[in-house]
């Protein structure tokens, strides 16, 4: 069986910034596979592509430039903000405000959106609502651990179930 429309796969596979040799980013191994239904949108369009046809046991290597990926890093989404809106009941709390956290946040129109602090200076706050992977040239390997076809409810529910997926 290969992959295609509508087939659950799973695979093992380890994540690194640019090429194999990058920094690592994430890995399945020692885990569970990722398992997701092939071709409904689950995943970015472009590791799909490179894993059409392949059957189980195929191992992968691939790149997927950023602007395929996560897209790339908007200097505009870079947001300065006054630190007080942060102030709960008259100060900011601790530790809230360090470079790095993400804040979860609201726009005006009620929708959330996660801001990383990038910088904090005596006013003001600098908050990056680019994707932490924004910029990022991709780059996996890997192997197909299983293919199957899915079943009726997991296409009704739009994901996975048991190994790798939802249990329920
Ligand atoms: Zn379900």
């Amino acid at each position: 069986m290969t992959i295609e429309l509508n087939k659950v796969v799973s695979v093992h596979y380890n994540l690194n910034e640019g090429t194999s040799e990058g920094q690592l980013v994430e890995s399945t191994n020692g885990g569970e596979p990722l398992a997701f239904i092939y071709g409904v949108g689950m995943m970015i369009p472009a590791f799909e592509a490179n894993l059409a046809g392949l059957t189980i046991g195929d191992t992968f290597a691939f790149g997927i430039l950023a602007a395929e990926a996560y897209g790339e890093y908007d200097p505009t989404a870079l947001v300065e903000v006054p630190k007080q809106i942060f102030e709960h009941e008259g100060a900011i709390p601790d530790g809230l405000l360090e470079v790095g956290n993400v804040l979860p946040l609201q726009d005006p129109e009620g929708n959330r959106m996660q801001g990383m602090v990038a910088h904090v200076g005596d006013e003001n706050v600098k908050l990056d609502f680019n994707h932490p992977m924004a910029g990022v040239d991709l780059f996996f390997t890997g192997h197909v651990e299983t293919v199957r076809d899915a079943e009726p409810a997991e296409l009704e529910h739009g994901h996975v179930h048991g190994a790798g997926g939802h249990h329920h």
